[in-house]
């Protein structure tokens, strides 16, 4: 079984068909992960032209349909480790498992704003990595004092001719050397004590509206693009007791992809707060179910029963 339908989920579908081991995707009634809300996607590697989040997405699913496995376009609600065969429970059913693969991924902090949802791809960013490339010579900012923003910053500055942190504090909550790197660099300034509160543009990002949290005053910065880096959110609540989560709530990793119930498997963004591409979720899948494919094996040697 495997939960989550990203990249990481997909990905050891397709691995699971081809090991002939009948797997089954709890996709989750919003399927696809974040590449559904992104635009042109250039760093996947056999797409030698752009290749829209949402497409990219439907040809995974296409490839783990054809090769079998079976899509369930539902939310699992509850799951119990604790017991062998597995068991994951959707509001309509109850399924056993002699391996289960966690591929929920994790969701970006967003401002909460809806022009920030409505400019999503057209401008407004939550990867530099992914979308950099787009805004060569142009002026972008990132909001948020983490090391994500610092490195997104950083990052950006090899394409942007400007690169504006803006974050609400006038203290950094970044690592000293990503602070120390950022406040180094001629083409990052900052914006201190300041939340966007709006993303200005249509169809595509010209500016944000900022507050100064201290003095109230409200300005426009003029932008191509706006990076949100507020961190993350894994989804894991429903894995809560059941496996060992560490202190941010990311499914702990033991050995390769174990989690710290043998039989348990991890892919993708739900343990990786470091890399987040959808290249890296999808190797993980494909790792996931590598090791699930031993452990099952070993399962049905000793006869257990489901
Ligand atoms: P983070 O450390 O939680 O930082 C989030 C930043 O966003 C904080 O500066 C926070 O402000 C700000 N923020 C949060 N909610 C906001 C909101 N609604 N509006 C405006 N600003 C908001 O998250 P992260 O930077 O993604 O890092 C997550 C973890 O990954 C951290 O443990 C980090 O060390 C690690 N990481 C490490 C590296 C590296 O070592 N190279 C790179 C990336 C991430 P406040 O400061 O005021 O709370």
């Amino acid at each position: 079984m495997i939960i989550g339908s990203g990249p990481a989920g997909l990905t050891a579908a397709i691995y699971g068909c081809r090991a002939d081991l009948d797997p089954i995707v709890f996709m989750g009634t919003k399927y696809g992960g974040q590449l559904m809300v992104t635009s042109e996607v250039e760093n996947f590697p056999g797409f030698p032209d752009p290749v829209l989040g949402p497409e990219l997405m439907n040809r995974m699913k296409a490839q783990a349909e054809r090769l079998g496995a079976r899509l369930i376009q539902e939310d699992v609600v509850r799951v119990n480790f604790g017991t062998y065969p597995f068991e994951i429970c959707t509001d309509s059913s109850v399924t056993k498992a002699l391996a289960v693969i966690l591929a929920t991924g994790a969701n970006p902090r967003r401002l909460n704003l809806e022009s920030e949802l409505k400019l999503m791809g057209k401008g407004v960013s939550n990867c530099a990595v992914c979308d950099g490339f787009f805004f060569r010579g142009k002026k972008v900012a990132v909001v948020g004092g983490g090391d994500a923003a610092m490195e997104e910053a950083t990052f950006l500055t090899k394409f942007a001719s400007q690169v504006q942190v803006i974050h609400r504090r006038d203290e950094l909550r970044a690592s000293a050397a990503l602070k120390k790197e950022a406040f180094a660099n001629p083409k990052i300034s900052f914006v201190w004590d300041s939340v966007v509160t709006d993303v200005i543009g249509e169809g595509k990002v010209q500016g944000a509206k900022i507050r100064n949290v201290r003095t109230g005053e409200e300005s426009v910065l003029t932008l191509d693009g706006l990076f949100v880096a507020i961190g993350y959110d894994p989804n894991t609540e429903i894995f809560r007791g059941q496996v060992e989560l560490d202190a941010r709530g990311y499914v702990s990793l033991r050995n390769g992809t174990e989690s710290s119930v043998p039989g348990v498997f991890v892919a993708g963004d739900v343990h990786d707060f470091r890399y987040r591409q959808a290249i890296t979720a999808a190797a993980d899948g494909c790792k996931a179910l590598l090791d699930a494919e031993k452990f099952v094996k070993q399962k049905l040697e000793a006869k257990v029963a489901i």
